[in-house]
């Protein structure tokens, strides 16, 4: 998660003592950069995905699942295994995450332009899993490595192997059930960044996420854990901690444009397409132990990470900075900006008259009014000129649905990079890399056909509200530009076209089929993809969140009561291990006969 560094992470008093300095070293090293790398020409689209695995623990005999606190274990082996791995396409990045139940995965060479790369994210997804599943079976038969999105009972009764104790004597925020032992051990940032982010809150989390009601749930729900808490609401399950949202895991990925201008302009593009990747993505809809009636981790996480205090909470447009991106970045769609975002006035005057323009001023305003939560200690004053550590240390501590990744001072081989953020990770390979393969070619489309897919902001806000809502792919509608102007439209319509707009999918189609360089393999395995994305739209598939829903809903010990017991939580895991390891086929999610043909070496 974010930027990594080794060090000493310094305490919010000692950074709130600092503030300004920082935010001064933060833009110079911003203007740097700009004044360096705004002409940087011709770079060439390179790409990565970022997944993040869950370890878990099964107990057969007890009919038990738990998370598996190994993270701190198993990234050193993993290090020193990849390291003796000399073909690039092969090797795999391994980074801890906030919690030791999760490690993230990431090619360790970025792919790149040729079509035949597209055909080789799946198998580099399967390697990765593979290489952990094979030390995690060399010491026991009932260890796993998965992708949830939101571990259904993390935060109830006894969740971990080994366990650990739950009670606020064990958690910084005196969180009821997200001990500070959930946290990584050999991430120094996070457990600063929980202690600072609760410091300069001023109180613990407060997460109230609406329960599903079933015919037998109570009326009213009441979260009998935090029955003494002021800040519950009735009918809603509560977390009570930031880690509630960092154990959630997400795919991400990243492009790397030509030129900042084209990444600016992909930026744009993108913006509004986030709301509808997080429906197509949606596989969350148990929290704690219930179902709820939302199927997305984004807004959990974006109340989990959120920092304001108070009275920061009043005021007009200031929203946690875990968030749906504020603005468009291009002064020809200032016009769609249309929910005005409070910004750092003295940094927004100086990038401009340093030649930045406006609304990409505006865009860095907003993240200077962000305190960076967390500075390692030996970065704190700079000694030189050579790096842009305190502007990428607040730009990776701000979490929008998009993050413009401007080129570092110290890597000249880096170039202008978007990175997409908003989906929830998908339990299969095949469909990680069925999103990612897709969005990747629908930059491309973008790129090339010099799509306008802009609608303001408010628009794409209550998008991403809608897209959290239960069944969204198949019950809801979303503003969208269609050639006759912003329409509502439905999934099915905007992925799979309507008189008035061409759709998503077959505007993928139509650049694939005027590219003449696309291998039959390659051409086969994108076309897998696009079904599934055009199946899911149409509702003929159902999302991971509609599946793992149904799952529970029949099954055989559940109540009508909205609780999902261990035995039920056992069951979807172990189903869901089955599925992601090609040992069982699941028709609901996947059609058997949409097999892929990826390898690991691009031609
Ligand atoms: P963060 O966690 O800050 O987003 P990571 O290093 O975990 O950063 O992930 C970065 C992603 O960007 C990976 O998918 C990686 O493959 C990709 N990537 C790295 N270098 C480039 C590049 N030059 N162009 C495009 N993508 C890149
Ligand atoms: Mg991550
Ligand atoms: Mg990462
Ligand atoms: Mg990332």
């Amino acid at each position: 998660m974010g930027l990594l560094s080794e060090g000493h992470p310094l305490a919010w008093n000692e950074i709130k003592a600092a503030l300004e300095q920082l935010r001064t070293y933060g833009v110079d090293q911003l203007l740097r950069v700009y004044s360096k790398c705004k002409d940087r020409q011709r770079d060439s689209f390179t790409w990565g995905d970022e997944l993040e695995y869950t370890l878990v623990k099964f107990d057969h005999e007890n009919k038990k699942v738990q998370l598996l606190l190994k993270a701190h274990k198993l990234l050193p082996i993993l290090h020193e295994l990849n390291k003796k791995i000399d073909d690039g396409e092969c090797c795999i990045a391994w980074h801890p995450e906030a919690c030791d139940f999760v490690v993230e995965g990431v090619p360790f060479q970025p792919y790149g332009f040729l079509p035949s790369h597209l055909n080789t994210v799946e198998a580099n997804m399967r390697l990765r899993r593979e290489q952990v599943q094979k030390f995690l079976s060399e010491q026991s038969d009932n260890e796993f490595i998965l992708n949830i999105a939101a571990f259904p009972r993390y935060g109830q009764g006894e969740y971990t192997f080994p366990p650990v104790e739950c009670s606020p004597a064990h958690s910084t925020e005196k969180s009821l059930c997200f001990p500070d032992s959930l946290i990584s051990p050999i991430h120094p940032r996070t457990k600063s960044l929980s202690e600072n982010t609760n410091e300069r809150r001023g109180a613990k989390a407060s997460i109230n996420v609406p329960i599903y009601k079933d015919t037998c749930t109570p009326i009213p729900f009441h979260d009998e854990l935090f029955k003494d808490d002021p800040n519950i609401i009735d009918d809603h399950i509560h977390l009570d901690s930031t880690t509630a949202g960092w154990g959630c895991c997400c795919l991400q990925v990243t492009f790397q444009a030509e030129s900042c201008e084209e990444s600016l302009e992909l930026y744009d593009q993108l913006l509004p397409l986030c709301p509808i990747l997080l429906c197509l993505s949606a596989a969350c809809p148990i929290w704690r132990g219930y179902l709820s009636d939302i199927d997305c981790r984004w807004n959990i996480i974006s109340e989990a990470a959120d920092d304001r205090t108070a009275e920061e909470r009043k005021q007009k447009n200031l929203f946690s900075r875990y968030c749906s991106t504020p603005c468009y970045l291009t002064d020809k769609n200032k016009h769609l900006n249309d929910i005005k975002i409070p910004v750092c006035e003295t940094v927004v005057t100086k990038l401009i008259e340093e030649g930045m323009p406006e609304t990409l001023a505006n865009h860095f305003g907003h993240i200077f009014i962000r305190d960076p939560l967390v500075i390692m200690d030996r970065f704190l004053h700079p000694t030189d000129d050579t790096n842009s550590y305190h502007f990428e240390n607040l730009n990776s501590l701000v979490w929008n649905t998009l993050r413009l990744k401007p080129p570092p001072l110290d890597d000249d081989k880096m170039g202008w990079r978007v990175e997409f953020r908003p989906m929830d990770i998908q339990m299969t390979d095949f469909g990680n890399a069925a999103l990612t393969v897709f969005l990747a070619l629908m930059t491309r489309v973008i790129i090339t056909y010099g799509l306008n897919l802009t609608i303001p902001i408010s628009q794409v806000n209550e998008n991403m509200n809608r897209a959290h809502h239960r069944d969204s792919t198949r019950q809801e509608k979303f503003y969208f530009q269609s050639t006759t102007g912003v329409t509502e439209m439905c999934m099915n319509e905007i992925i799979n076209g309507t008189n008035d707009f061409r759709g998503l999918v077959p505007l993928v189609r139509q650049y694939i089929s005027e590219r003449e360089d696309i291998d039959a393999d390659t051409r086969y395995t994108i076309e897998q993809y696009l079904l599934l994305v055009s199946k899911r739209a149409a509702g003929t598939l159902l999302t991971n969140a509609s599946w793992i829903r149904q799952f529970v809903l029949s099954h055989p010990s559940y109540k009508q009561d909205s609780i999902v017991s261990e035995e039920i939580q056992y069951d979807l895991l172990k189903k869901i291990e089955q599925i992601s390891n090609g040992r069982e086929d699941c028709p609901q999610i996947k059609h058997p006969k949409m097999e892929t043909h990826t390898e690991l070496h691009a031609h």
